[in-house]
């Protein structure tokens, strides 16, 4: 989750080289790489990384804020509650983990613009690793005058509210497979032709793996970091973290890549498509119950919306938009309904301890 470790992209220095041939040439230079490696260099090189440079939200997926104004604000009423749950803390920080184009948190500041004391206390502290989605949070959010920082390890000190949609998924995933000789991690290399496949290599292989309930598993390291920062602050916290994602099951083969809202493969063009893997909630759930953190959840994302009164506020939205009532209807369904994302999609609270239970977690 810290800032992603390839400011200047592998092989930078050799200036017009293709993504594609830099990632060929560190290959045969050192041999056949994990495929969080690949996820890493394919999402964020600066040059022709996936979200560095051209992230097709809208085009390759469209997310829940993205979906309908009602999630943001929903959200936003969501961190009202909160902030008065840890007290009324003033200053707080309020956080988010990739906010994509910022439109979650510009819904969810203009409906807790009705508690204004929410907003006078609030600091905006933004986690992006994109420049190009860093310049349209820097717009979408010009009046909260937010800053930007590398890594949760940079915010400041204090009280602290973070959200995070569909930035989980994005955290590069090593792959364990059970074979007949054992655990090996799968690995991306060259074959004879020269394109990129997919093979299996010796490696460390984490204790965990060993335990998992299926013959393949993905972890993805950056939740151990993520939970190790948030574990790691002294004041009062609470963040709440949506995603896919299984509940309590160890996921298995999960990487997808997506291009055009379709499913293509993640090695055909690096950089071109989103690659994203299935978030393991029971693990996040894990690792944060044994560094110390209160958990709410995991629960599925429609229950939870519905608790934080999201039908109330589509009638609302109807009443004052009647010709658009039936597309309206049609986007909170996608949100709620357990064949949509509803049910796909859950929501964990991850909090410091002391603090009371959490806002729409039943
Ligand atoms: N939250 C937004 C966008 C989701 S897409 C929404 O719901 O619409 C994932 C977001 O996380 C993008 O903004 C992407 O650039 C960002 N991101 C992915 N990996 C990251 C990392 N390691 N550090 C910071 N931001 C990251």
């Amino acid at each position: 989750m810290a800032g992603v470790a390839i400011d200047e992209g592998i092989g930078a220095a050799s200036g017009q080289m293709s993504l594609e041939s830099r990632l060929k040439a560190l290959i045969r230079e050192t041999g056949p790489i994990p495929v969080s490696t690949w996820m890493t260099l394919c999402l964020h090189d600066p040059h022709e990384g996936y979200y560095a440079t051209d992230p097709g939200l809208g085009r390759d997926f469209i997310t829940a804020p993205e979906t309908s104004q009602a999630f943001g604000e929903l959200i936003g009423l969501w961190c009202v509650e909160e902030w008065r749950a840890m007290g009324t803390p003033d200053p707080f920080i309020l956080c988010e983990l990739g906010p994509g184009r910022g439109t979650l948190m510009a819904d969810a500041l203009r409906a807790a613009s009705v508690v204004p004391d929410f907003l006078k206390a609030m600091q905006l502290v933004l986690i992006e690793a994109s420049p190009a989605l860093q310049s349209k949070q820097a717009d979408a959010l010009a009046p909260y005058r937010p800053s930007f920082v590398e890594s949760l390890e940079d915010v400041p000190a204090g009280a602290a509210l973070i959200l995070g949609n569909e930035f989980l998924d994005c955290l590069p995933a090593r792959q364990f497979v059970q074979t007949e000789t054992g655990w090996q991690e799968r690995v991306i290399g060259l074959n004879e032709k020269d394109d990129f496949v997919f093979g299996l290599a010796a490696a460390d292989i984490p204790a965990e793996a060993h335990v998992a309930p299926g013959h393949e598993v993905d972890l993805q390291p950056g939740l151990d970091t993520l939970v190790a920062a948030l574990a790691g602050r002294s004041a009062p916290l609470r963040a709440l973290l949506i995603d896919y994602g299984e509940t309590d099951a160890a996921p298995g083969d999960t990487v997808r890549a997506y291009r055009d809202n379709a499913q293509v493969d993640p090695l055909s063009r690096p950089g071109w498509c989103d690659i994203t893997v299935d978030v393991d909630f029971g693990r996040l759930a894990r690792l944060a119950r044994a560094a110390g953190l209160d958990i709410a959840g995991p629960v599925m994302q429609g229950p939870f919306l519905g608790a934080l009164g999201i039908e109330a506020r589509m009638h609302q939205l109807i009443q004052t938009n009647r010709d658009q009532a039936s597309a309206i209807h049609r986007a909170i369904a996608q949100l709620v309904e357990p064949d949509k994302m509803g049910a796909r999609f859950k929501v964990i609270g991850l909090s410091s301890t002391g603090l009371p239970l959490m806002t729409g977690m039943g």
